[in-house]
């Protein structure tokens, strides 16, 4: 086909899609594929990709194949095409599993007519026998295979339908190929071109620059802390948590709900409606935040993402730059923090080890791109743009933390010099780790194998460890001093540059990698004592608030405890409370109750002692902990308000009456009042009733179980002493 000219792709660019001028390249890459010729699109997130085939498919002769991965995002592509197109509905279609018999009749008979000038199949209808004969008799106008990195085993999202488009194509028709994707490294860039054999193909690459995201890596100490005072500081923004694992997602949902945050879960252990609901609600603003596993993301087209925060390290950097890639498509604010140990990186390892060797062997090297992002000293868009084989060459982009906060450089020429000593005086290519261990002096199995610990220039650069070793040899790759051939497990060879450079050193200015704490198993990391993190408030005030506590308490009545327990009181002398509403959302054992019946003294005492000693309140607060870790905290209080039996309520939840009893004192410790005593009258003696409730309101010294058991096991059930204890929690504590 002729070039169509340019006005006339304007027109249709605006009356189909309702824009004015083209974005980047994409008039470049039309003009070429209605050309008549193979196309290979490298364009970020959001960059615009689907118009490069839509409008070309729209006046072109013939039917466009669209090979795309993902079922959901079909439907949106051809109902946004439908809309634009006010004639017929048979100009886009899809082909994939969802469809019954009669829609397949349906498209079938649109496509013979001739009227369907975009067809989106999955890879796996496209193998069909039934589909490729039918296509043989339809007009082709070329092949778009979207999000082509699904072909390599390289790309983070691997799929193996896609590697045999090429043998359909061959067997449908010849027409032109278009290819995209937003997540090439070198590598996968070469597998996308000889697997669809288009090595012919312009390749059409965009910067993969986004200039207004900001990247951070924070060391992962109390990250759900962390993450709750990053949301309050940005209110009323969108934003998107990655975790790895389902249950991560469920708990970090519940835990920013708890801690007064608009949160929804989404992965997909979910049921599609519920899904489909969280995501409506994120879309429309209802909520701020959704938690997801990386399920969430593909094809959603929310403009003003603000941050997207990744609880957990991502597995690769592609899926890393695409996720963070869904901040800020409209090209305003997009900040993109990453939280990361070490210990993850192991986890991820281990469930790594079921797999096949090769698969784990391109999962370890991608997953070791990913360390040396994280934990490098270097601007990271420097780093995200190298990795996508693109230089960027300012000094500092003065919109990541190592280019806000940069560290201390150094001269490094005799440490690259040496580096380049070692890789030129053996006579084979070794991989980044192997140089860095001969050098710190590591005899590790790899190095005894190779008896490298017998080289002279072992342990030549001893002083250092081997993570120092590794930073100057990443550091190499940046400079490109070094190079590292992909196709072969990352060997490392030095440059002309570099070789040029060992002969006649000069400055380079180094700079050493981050240190990260170890990290902390997270599986318990929401109990409370890891919550309440003890003292460390401020022991005057506190003196004060409990010399408060007694008076109030002599006025009412009451013990002491029974006004604020301990850890109350801490927490005031930590966050500086100064409304009711405030004490109740920050420290940890008060509610609503609580807050109403005695908080006002004690706030106004800390407003004036605030005043008096001219204390800056701290940006701090008390995480508020989710009591019942399994989500059966909600369940649990409905139950009760419908006076459900405590048996039933334990059973429903596959929980014994030990473990509920454990769920309600949880709940009830937080502040939250519960009524059992339609339980408790059916079960229990109003006498042992009696007798218990006087011991706690006349004895107890504090609200432990403990020292209740202690004092009273002799005399009654352990279950009995619990009930009344929640019974009195509920009526004269909280
Ligand atoms: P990609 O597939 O590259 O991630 P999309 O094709 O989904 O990107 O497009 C991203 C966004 O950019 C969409 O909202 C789309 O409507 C918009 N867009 C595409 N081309 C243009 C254009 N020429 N002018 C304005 N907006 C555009
Ligand atoms: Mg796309």
């Amino acid at each position: 086909m002729d070039l169509v000219d340019t006005s006339t792709l304007h027109s249709k660019l605006k009356t189909f899609f309702g824009f004015d001028a083209f974005k980047g390249d994409q008039e470049r890459i039309i003009q070429h594929l209605v050309s008549g010729n193979n196309a290979f699109v490298l364009m970020p997130t959001g960059g615009g990709k689907s118009l490069c085939y839509q409008l070309p498919a729209l006046v072109m002769e013939g039917t466009a194949i669209v090979i795309s991965p993902l079922i959901a995002l079909m439907k949106n592509q051809v109902d946004a095409i439908r809309g634009f197109e006010a004639g017929d509905d048979g100009i886009a279609h899809f082909l994939n599993s969802s469809l019954n018999r009669i829609q397949i009749a349906e498209v079938q008979e649109d496509l013979l007519r001739g009227v369907t000038k975009l067809l989106y199949v999955a890879p796996e209808s496209l193998t069909k026998e039934e589909n490729i004969a039918l296509l043989k008799s339809v007009k082709i106008s070329f092949y778009a295979v979207d999000e082509a990195h699904c072909i390599s085993e390289w790309g983070h999202d691997f799929r193996p339908e896609y590697r045999k488009i090429r043998s359909i194509i061959d067997q449908i028709q010849p027409a032109p190929v278009i290819a995209l994707t937003a997540t090439a490294t070198p590598k996968v860039q070469s597998d996308i071109l000889k697997n669809l054999r288009i090595q012919d193909a312009t390749v059409f690459k965009s910067s993969f620059n986004r200039p207004n995201l900001y990247y951070e890596v924070r060391d992962k100490v109390e990250p759900e802390k962390d993450i709750i005072r990053f949301i309050r500081q940005n209110p009323g923004k969108s934003g998107i948590i990655y975790c790895l694992s389902r249950k991560k997602v469920e708990e970090m949902a519940q835990l920013l709900s708890i801690n007064g945050i608009k949160a929804r879960p989404y992965h997909a252990g979910l049921d599609a409606k519920t899904r489909a609901e969280n995501q409506d609600l994120f879309l429309t603003e209802e909520i701020d935040v959704i938690v997801a596993t990386i399920a969430f993301g593909m094809g959603i087209d929310k403009p003003d993402v603000r941050f997207v925060i990744h609880y957990d390290i991502p597995k690769s950097i592609e899926g890393y730059y695409q996720e963070t890639g869904r901040a800020g498509r409209d090209g305003q604010e997009g900040q993109c923090i990453t939280y990361y140990s070490y210990k993850d990186i192991q986890k991820l390892e281990k469930f790594m080890q079921g797999k096949p060797v090769a698969e784990q062997e391109i999962g370890k090297q991608l997953l070791q791109e990913t360390v040396a992002y994280a934990e490098s000293s270097q601007c990271r868009r420097k780093l995200l743009l190298n990795y996508f084989g693109e230089d960027y060459l300012e000094d500092n982009c003065g919109a990541c933390d190592n280019c806000l906060h940069p560290k201390k450089r150094y001269d490094g020429r005799e440490d690259m010099a040496l580096v380049i000593e070692l890789i030129e005086s053996l006579p084979e290519r070794f991989k980044l780790e192997h140089l860095a261990a001969i050098l710190s002096g590591v005899s590790n199995a790899m190095v005894k194998s190779y008896r490298h610990d017998e080289l002279p220039l072992f342990g030549a650069g001893k002083e250092h460890d081997i993570r120092f070793w590794f930073a100057v040899i990443h550091q190499g790759l940046l400079l490109h001093y070094l190079e590292k051939d992909i196709e072969n497990y990352g060997l490392i060879s030095a440059t002309e540059k570099g070789l040029e450079f060992f002969k006649h050193p000069h400055e380079v200015m180094l700079v050493e990698d981050r240190t990260f704490s170890e990290g902390e198993d997270d599986e318990d990391d929401d109990s409370p004592a890891a919550v309440h993190g003890g003292g460390g408030g401020d022991p005057v005030l506190l003196a004060m608030l409990k010399d408060l506590r007694k008076d109030v308490a002599r006025k009412r009545h009451l013990q002491p405890w029974m006004v604020f327990g301990d850890p109350s009181l801490e927490d005031m002398t930590i966050v500086y409370p100064l409304t009711l509403k405030e004490l109740q959302e920050k420290c940890q054992g008060v509610g609503e109750g609580k807050a109403q019946k005695f908080g006002q003294p004690f706030i106004d005492l800390i407003a004036r002692y605030v005043e008096e000693n001219e204390i800056e309140r701290p940006d701090d607060f008390v995480v508020k902990s989710v009591a019942s870790k399994s989500g059966n905290k909600v369940y649990i209080i409905q139950s009760i308000d419908r006076k459900m039996d405590l048996g039933d309520i334990a059973a429903a939840k596959g929980l014994d009456m030990d473990e509920l009893l454990t769920e309600i004192e949880g709940i009830v410790s937080t502040g939250t009042r519960v009524n059992i005593n339609y339980y408790i009258e059916e079960e229990l003696d109003p006498e042992v009733v009696e007798e218990i409730y006087d011991w706690f309101k006349e004895e107890a010294t504090s609200d432990s179980l403990q020292e209740a058991i202690d004092a009273l096991s002799g005399d009654y059930e352990e279950w009995e002493i619990r009930l009344v204890r929640i019974k009195f929690l509920c009526e004269v504590v909280n």
